[in-house]
């Protein structure tokens, strides 16, 4: 009897109760949006902004629309506009790209290492062909930070984190996000709290975080917030910065409260179901694992291993496979972007140098999410189920 996973990879848990019964406070009384508040009230927003601040350690906080919205706000904010060139991850996902080209500017790639971190050898190859790093953690995945910035401090760059897949993680024991000058992160359904759609900023920097409170459209209630810089902040910048709007809402907003709260248990819950994948796939013939350094603290809420210069036919037997099996294997090495799964050479708009280094590591990756609804018991059939269908396709040569 083979056997076979029934989980869904892409079902997560539900909203915590006391998130349902926050949203149906706001739902009755109708001020959902964030500066509609009754005399004495203080908008779920705000809190969340305060609350957020607090988790990461950081001066100043916002909440949007979006995470891609943070990244595209960020980028506004530093100025940088139609034209520019930015620097980022070769290995990322579509919102990236997507917001540096949504600023009219462009993405100048830099390649991946087989730890799937931002090669910082070929980084320091190219930091003179801009001013600003949109860093992406990729799938939670932190490069040796300290070098990082000390690379780009040197150069006068500076850098952005998208923390889409690193909220909760740190290096160093400094928070994700709170190495560069401001740190983006999405609450979309599959990242680390969810509330559908939105998104976090954060900063030190009191002039960059009121023209993202402009940007984002506070219109002229930015003392309503309680994670944002003083009013005599924005008295020129009030009239400077457009009103790009994409506002989080006090519905999301009530949801997302609970989830920061549980967050830190959440996080070991994901690195419990990780550790139980990771091992379970220990020296299997073929597989080649991604060593966490040490001083990275990650969060496991995805799992990726590589199997390096497998040829293309040989990945998709692979990934048939499993699938076959009940186990949904994402791949960065086929031809034609796949759902969630797209490459920096099928983003058309920005078009890249051949990049064969990275082009031999993305064909090489296989990644899958790991969602809290998934029981110790199911990561350790998975990876059971993994270990025997990539040693079979292993040994067929
Ligand atoms: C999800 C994600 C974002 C932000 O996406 P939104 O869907 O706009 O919240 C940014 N970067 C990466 C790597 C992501 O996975």
């Amino acid at each position: 009897m083979t056997e076979r996973f029934t989980g869904s990879f892409t079902q997560q848990e539900p909203i915590p109760e006391q998130g349902i019964a926050a949203a149906l406070d706001v739902l009755r009384h109708g001020r959902l949006h964030r500066y509609n508040t009754a005399p004495d009230e203080t908008a779920e927003t705000a809190l969340l902004e305060q609350e957020f601040a607090a988790f990461t350690g950081a001066r100043y906080a916002l909440a949007v629309a979006s995470g891609g919205y943070a990244l595209g706000c960020a980028l506004r904010a530093l100025g940088v506009g139609p034209g520019d060139a930015v620097l980022t991850n070769a290995f990322t996902l579509a919102p990236v790209p997507g917001a540096i080209a949504a600023v009219g500017a462009r993405p100048v790639y830099v390649g991946v290492t087989e730890a799937l971190v931002i090669d910082l050898d070929d980084l320091a190859a190219k930091l003179d062909q801009a001013r600003v790093l949109m860093l992406s953690h990729m799938r939670g995945h932190i490069c040796d930070m300290d070098r990082l910035m000390a690379l780009c401090d040197a150069a006068g760059v500076r850098v952005i984190e998208d923390c889409a897949h690193t909220m909760g993680a740190s290096w160093n024991g400094t928070a994700s996000g709170r190495h560069g000058i401001l740190g983006c992160y999405s609450t979309q359904t599959y990242k680390h709290m969810n509330s559908g759609e939105g998104g976090l900023l954060v900063t030190d920097d009191a002039e960059l975080a009121a023209r993202a409170v402009m940007l984002s459209g506070s219109y002229m209630l930015y003392d309503r917030h309680l994670a944002a810089p003083p009013p005599e902040t924005f008295a020129e910048l009030k009239y400077l910065t457009p009103n790009v709007s994409g506002r989080m809402d006090n519905l999301r907003a009530a949801i997302l409260r609970p989830q920061l709260a549980a967050l830190p248990d959440q996080i070991a819950r994901w690195n419990d179901r990780y550790r139980v994948v990771d091992q379970g796939l220990r020296d299997t013939p073929g597989l080649r694992l991604i060593d966490r350094p040490a001083a990275e603290t990650y969060v496991g809420s995805s799992f990726q291993a590589l199997v390096l210069d497998w040829p293309a036919p040989k990945v998709q037997a692979l990934l048939a496979r499993c699938a076959a099996r009940g186990v949904e294997l994402k791949w960065f090495g086929a031809a034609e972007p796949v759902a969630f799964t797209s490459r920096y050479d099928s983003w058309r708009y920005a078009p890249a140098d051949p990049m064969p280094a990275t082009d031999r590591i993305l064909a090489a990756i296989l990644d899958m999410r790991l969602p809290l609804t998934f029981s110790l018991d199911d990561c350790a059939q998975i990876a059971r189920i993994l270990r025997a269908e990539i040693s079979a396709v292993h040994q067929q040569g």
